[in-house]
């Protein structure tokens, strides 16, 4: 499971963002973020996460 920190620095940059709510940018925050394990369902967080290192 990725840290607060993580879903919400992957949230503000990810282009397939899809909010729920209003609440702030987060992974968590996503309708692509769902499952028993809790994860991208178009499994780009790994992607969009190692993108932002590079930046
Ligand atoms: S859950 Fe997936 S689509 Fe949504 S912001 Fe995170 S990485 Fe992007």
């Amino acid at each position: 499971m990725p840290s607060e920190e993580q879903m919400r620095a992957v949230g503000e940059t990810c282009t397939e963002y899809w909010p729920v709510d209003e609440g702030p940018a987060s992974c968590s925050n996503c309708s692509h973020w769902k499952g028993d394990e809790l994860k991208c369902e178009l499994d780009i967080f790994e992607l969009q996460l190692t993108n932002l290192d590079q930046t």
